[in-house]
């Protein structure tokens, strides 16, 4: 398929390609569905490969974010941008000129942090554009803490599920990736009073969580077969696979990691082996929820909406079993259920007008 007829095949909304001469400026734009509401996504810079690999990745992020956005309940549609690194781009003149396209869209697309992208891209941003969510604001908190907590409260619903829950035994979690989701995962695991195993490339990270969470260090690549009762993946996308899948030990897989799953196939894989897979955009949603809390609708604490990923997790997993499905699939059914056909253009109406800074 052609990058064309993959945005025919999954009904995509609008491409933006970009470039601008002067500083440099090159990537894509893509709003994949805004049925529901503003299209919601970060902003990525990476030394692509090609620019089909840019144009490749754009299109699964920001389809992503409309399945994540529509599951979470949000009145808030997906979209990605893409910005491709290379030796001629002057970076901040750069990301004022992207800032000023975003600005034109008028809030049809809200960005903010994504791979690759610092604190002085968002602030470089944030000078030209309105809908850019810059973490610099007390009031929004901090992303990846809501993210983790989001995630425990998938793992408490897959607890709950499976039994372990009130099994009275101490439960153990091996986590992939101590970053700044996994590592806020790790200080709420160590406070419930889960044993934890953890593993990361960086080993300043595998030390905090040993002193301050009293883990126990695993090698890496032997973090997916390790004995436990669930595997939190915080790190890579794509790591279960045909090679991983037979050796998982864990009976739950909850973590943030994106596209956790190589295929849609290695869902029925786990579910065929009886592992209970809490699906990665409907447990690691807590971050995007706080940004529309935050940006579209000024709700000051989001921890309520975070509490309600337990219901919609074991909603989920209840369906899954009834239907003797994967737990994937089911998450997948849902997410498009709620997205409405948009049949011309005619029905994209979607602006959202923020007030111009005093
Ligand atoms: P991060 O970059 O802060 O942390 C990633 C961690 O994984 C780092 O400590 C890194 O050293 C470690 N790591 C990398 N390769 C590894 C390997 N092979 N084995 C073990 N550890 C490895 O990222 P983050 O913000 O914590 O996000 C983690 C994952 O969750 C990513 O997939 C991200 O896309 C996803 N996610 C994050 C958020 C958020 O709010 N930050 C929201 C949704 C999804």
């Amino acid at each position: 398929m052609n990058q064309f007829e993959k945005l025919v095949a999954y009904d995509y909304e609008q491409l933006i390609a970009f470039q601008n001469r002067e500083t440099g400026l090159r990537g894509f734009i893509c709003i994949h569905d805004t049925s529901l509401g503003p299209a919601l996504g970060g902003c990525r810079i990476w030394k692509y490969e090609s620019d089909d690999a840019a144009l490749e990745d754009v299109l699964r992020l920001s389809r992503g974010m409309t399945y994540k956005a529509s599951l979470a309940g949000l009145h808030a549609g997906g979209g990605k941008a893409v910005i491709i690194h290379h030796p001629g781009l002057k970076r901040e003149a750069a990301f004022e000129a992207f800032g000023r396209l975003v600005e034109s869209l008028r809030g049809r697309f809200f960005t903010g942090v994504d791979v690759g992208t610092t604190a002085a891209d968002l602030a470089a941003m944030s000078r030209v554009t309105r809908y850019c969510a810059f973490e610099s604001s007390p009031a929004l908190g901090d992303i990846s803490q809501h993210t983790a907590i989001g995630v425990w409260h998938g793992l408490r619903a897959c607890l709950d599920f499976s039994g372990i829950a009130g099994s009275g035994r101490k439960v153990r979690v091996a986590i992939q990736g101590l970053g700044g989701v996994g590592m806020h995962l790790a200080l709420i695991l160590h406070r419930e009073g889960f044993e934890l195993l953890v593993a990361d490339i960086n080993p300043a990270a595998v030390k905090k969580a040993e002193t301050e969470f009293g883990a126990r260090a695993v090698a890496p690549d032997e973090v997916l077969g390790a004995d436990c009762d669930v595997l939190a993946p915080c790190a890579l996308g794509a790591i279960l696979n045909a090679q991983s899948i037979p050796q998982i030990r864990a009976g739950i897989i909850c973590g943030c990691a994106n596209n956790q799953l190589a295929a849609p196939e290695d869902g029925d894989a786990l579910a065929r082996r009886g592992i209970l897979y809490a699906p990665d955009y409907l447990v690691n949603a807590g971050g995007l929820i706080r940004g529309a809390d935050f940006y579209l609708s000024q709700i000051a604490d989001s921890l309520p909406n975070l509490a309600k990923i337990h219901e919609r997790t074991t909603r989920v997993l209840s369906l899954a079993r009834e239907r003797n499905t994967s737990t994937a699939r089911i998450a997948d059914e849902l997410a498009e259920s709620r997205l409405k056909p948009r049949k011309t253009y005619a029905d994209l109406t979607w602006s959202y007008d923020l007030p111009n800074p005093a």
